[in-house]
């Protein structure tokens, strides 16, 4: 739950977890629908998925055993990558093993003067082998523990306080910088200038900084570590749809249907959407999803029948996911095509205890705002722009933003 993810946000998910699931056993024999409702909101959900299907593995095909030294984890569990299977082995079961995290590649590049990129396979190895050979060979997991807190809490990224590091002796950057000091203020009082021992070494190495971004004696200990320039986002664009009707007792029930078990946000629930090609006319958008929609409840669906309630907005770690959200309100039931993907009408407190991502609850939330707009007697004078109007308070994109109001 850690991974990615801050302590502060974690705590009440492991606690829930724990009491839910408090053994192995008890996890194998989860559902992937009950592992994601637990999940919602935390994101990658990937790593719910695949803590289930280990504990599985433990208890089916491993009689109920886990693995104990490192090599083993990695090989057996899915989802246990080579930092985890690291802190299970040492921190667990004593094992003398390294890790190398976030935190870690940040004291051990800077304790080294490490300048090439930090991602790249050549330093990754180098760390590993350091923090292999570094390693507490009596006590492993709190030398780990220890050495993440350090990176976490002295080594910080920005402004680290070299001056109560515990470590300052046995690091290079540090010295680097007390020397260019000593060096500044003896050429001040016009003393001999020794000639600095630290050298650049900008030949063929694979851990220097390469030769076109040496030091650079502004920053200090921060020149390292040095990352490559991170690929920007998938940009996209998701057609959404929020089907409503009124339930039995006349309170609103949606329409939630569920994803595939693979790929992005696996067997989560959503409402009906269609992702859409960039740079579509807001014309063609809302009829692909009004085709869709026809196909998937087997009955007409008019493009101009469906009511825009804005763009929403969600970040993933790695796409800029932009839902267009529109709203189609239904007499009576729908037939749906048993073929496609499962279905359900669940009403607001039922769809917020469902497995649904928080992107989803944003579209909800925006849909719920414009129902209230529209409610208001006030406000709804002003609400003349039809379904091309946005609801307050969402967060717009610039090509809403932009547009120009449709036609009464
Ligand atoms: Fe990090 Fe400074 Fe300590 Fe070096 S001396 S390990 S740069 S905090």
């Amino acid at each position: 739950m850690l991974q990615q993810t801050q302590v502060a946000t974690v705590i009440d998910y492991y606690n829930r977890w724990m009491q839910k699931w408090p053994t192995l056993q008890a996890l194998a024999q989860a559902s992937l629908e009950e592992v994601n409702e637990l999940w919602a909101g935390l994101g990658y959900y990937s790593r719910g998925k695949r803590l289930q299907e280990a504990a599985r593995k433990v208890v089916s095909e491993l009689a109920g055993r886990m693995p104990r030294t490192a090599e083993d984890l990695q090989k057996l569990l899915p989802g246990v990558g080579r930092y985890t299977a690291g802190a299970i082995a040492s921190i667990s079961y004593g094992q003398a093993t390294g890790v190398v995290d976030g935190n870690v590649i940040r004291v051990l590049c800077r304790l080294r003067c490490i300048g090439a990129d930090s991602s790249s396979p050549a330093v990754i190895d180098r760390l590993w082998d350091m923090a292999n050979v570094l390693v507490d060979r009596s006590r492993p997991g709190d030398f780990n523990q220890a050495l993440m807190e350090l990176g976490a809490t002295v080594c910080v990224p920005k402004a680290p306080l070299c001056g109560e590091c515990p470590v300052k002796q046995h690091c290079q950057a540090w010295r680097r910088v007390e020397k260019e000091l000593a060096f500044a203020s003896q050429n001040l009082f016009g003393k001999p200038l020794p000639v600095p021992d630290v050298e650049d070494c900008v030949g063929d190495c694979p851990l220097c900084p390469p030769a076109t971004e040496p030091w650079d004696s502004s920053l200090g200990v921060t020149n390292f570590p040095r990352k490559a320039s991170k690929k920007p986002p998938r940009v996209m664009r998701t057609a959404t749809c929020v089907l409503e009707r009124r339930g039995c007792h006349g309170a609103p029930e949606y329409l939630i249907v569920q994803r595939p078990s693979s790929g992005l946000l696996a067997g989560l629930w959503e409402f009906p959407s269609l992702p859409l090609a960039q740079d579509l006319q807001e014309e063609k958008e809302r009829e692909e999803l009004a085709d869709h929609l026809q196909a998937w409840m087997g009955r007409p669906v008019a493009g101009k029948g469906l009511q825009f309630i804005g763009e929403v907005i969600h970040i993933f770690s790695h796409i800029h996911q932009t839902y267009v959200v529109y709203s189609l309100h239904l007499d009576g039931d729908v037939t749906l095509d048993p073929a496609l993907s499962p279905s359900r009408w669940v009403t607001e407190d039922e769809f917020h205890a469902s497995a649904v991502s928080t992107a989803m609850k944003k579209v909800l939330k925006a849909h719920k705002k414009q129902c209230r707009k529209e409610s208001s007697p006030v406000k709804s004078s002003k609400r003349k722009r039809g379904a091309g109007s946005a609801c307050p308070g969402t967060q717009l994109s610039l090509r809403t933003f932009l547009r120009a109001p449709t036609a009464p």
